[in-house]
């Protein structure tokens, strides 16, 4: 029998570690990604002089999981410990960590061995009887439009900038447990509650279709 394979949309923290967390399981998987680097919210600018973070500064780490991927990032030289002379108090933001040299360089190192697609904005989902197609917007002909004038400037306005009020639970799946949903939204409004959610939508996933030890696959839903 033929491995699962799942579409992952989005090569930002939630994305790239459900698609590891599943093609660690050995899962065939392709990530969308409607931008040309990996990251979302973790963005790096560069200019000829200098570069600037203009999306999360820092992140803390507190949970386990996420501390492997991080000393993982560490020992490549992608992340640095971040020490502030902060109000006392501070502590309870955990362990604090930046990129290295920009925020950018833990999603492209967490991202290294997945099969990413950038530049594909996924506009659409249908279930077939063969499974979820996806549907992207190249040849809508929307790309070439031109852009008023304002919206060309250096001006980058987030979209879903914070959560406020997280979803109290790590991520969605649909009753099929076919198609499921993850992301900061579903923890909190930081770094590593979205690589949280991604890992732990992953293993869910990962957990209803497997390979048993003699090698056939198994699907537990
Ligand atoms: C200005 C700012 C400062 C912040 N500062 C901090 C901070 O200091 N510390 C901290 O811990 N957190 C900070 N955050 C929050 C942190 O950046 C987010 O919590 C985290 O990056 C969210 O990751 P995510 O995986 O949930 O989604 P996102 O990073 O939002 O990624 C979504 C991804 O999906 C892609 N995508 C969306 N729709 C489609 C589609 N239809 N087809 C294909 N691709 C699609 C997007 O291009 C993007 O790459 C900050 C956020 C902002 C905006």
């Amino acid at each position: 029998m033929n491995p699962p394979s799942a579409a992952v949309i989005g090569a930002d923290l939630s994305g790239i570690a459900c698609a590891q967390r599943l093609s660690a399981a050995g899962w065939q998987l392709r990530v969308f990604e409607s931008q040309r680097a990996p990251g979302g919210r973790i963005a790096t600018r560069r200019f000829e002089a200098a570069s600037f973070d203009h999306g999360a500064q820092y992140f803390s780490v507190r949970e386990p999981s996420f501390h492997v991927a991080i000393e993982r990032a560490r020992l490549a030289g992608m992340v640095e410990r971040w020490r502030p002379c902060w109000p006392r108090g501070d502590q309870e933001r955990g362990e604090l960590w930046v990129g290295s040299p920009g925020m950018n360089a833990l999603p492209r190192f967490l991202s290294k061995g997945l099969d990413i697609e950038y530049g594909a904005r996924i506009t659409r989902l249908e279930r077939t009887r063969k499974g979820w197609m996806l549907i992207d917007d190249r040849g809508a002909g929307q790309l070439g439009r031109k852009l008023p004038e304002i919206m060309l400037s250096d001006t980058h306005l987030w979209r879903h900038a914070r959560v406020e009020t997280a979803l109290g639970e790590p991520f969605l799946l649909d009753q099929s447990g076919d198609l499921g949903f993850c992301g900061d939204w579903c923890l909190d409004a930081r770094v590593e509650a979205a690589f949280l959610s991604g890992d732990a939508i992953g293993k869910a996933l990962s957990e209803t279709r497997y390979t048993d030890s003699s090698g056939k696959m198994r699907d537990s839903r």
